[in-house]
């Protein structure tokens, strides 16, 4: 026989004005790996949302409004909308390989 207790917990679920709303993070910009590590950026970011990694800036997308007031600043052009990200890791990755090559 089976009992109500044999199913497994759900979460609450809410609905309505008040439900939560998932982050949309596809307007917020990232960082490729053509950033020369100079630091301009992140005195331009009215959010506070850019900071020094290990070999690079990052821009933390939780806190990235996509206000794009970074991206003029930035003497290597890395500053990049997260749509176009893959494609120009794309061809970072494969200038460097021809650099390397062709030296
Ligand atoms: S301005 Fe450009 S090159 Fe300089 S740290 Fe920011 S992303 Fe990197
Ligand atoms: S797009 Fe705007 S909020 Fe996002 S990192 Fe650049 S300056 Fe900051």
């Amino acid at each position: 026989m089976r009992h109500d207790s044999d199913q497994g917990v759900r979460a609450p679920t809410r609905s309505g004005p008040d439900a939560p709303v998932a982050p949309n993070y596809s307007q917020s910009y990232i960082i490729s790996s053509d950033c020369m590590d100079c630091g301009v950026c992140e005195f331009m970011c009215p959010e506070g949302a850019i900071f020094e990694a290990k070999r690079q800036f990052v821009i933390r997308k939780d806190r990235c409004n996509g206000c794009g007031l970074c991206v003029p600043y930035c003497p290597a052009r890395a500053i990049v909308a997260r749509s176009g990200f893959k494609e120009r890791q794309r061809r970072t990755v494969q200038n460097l390989l021809s650099e390397a090559l062709s030296g």
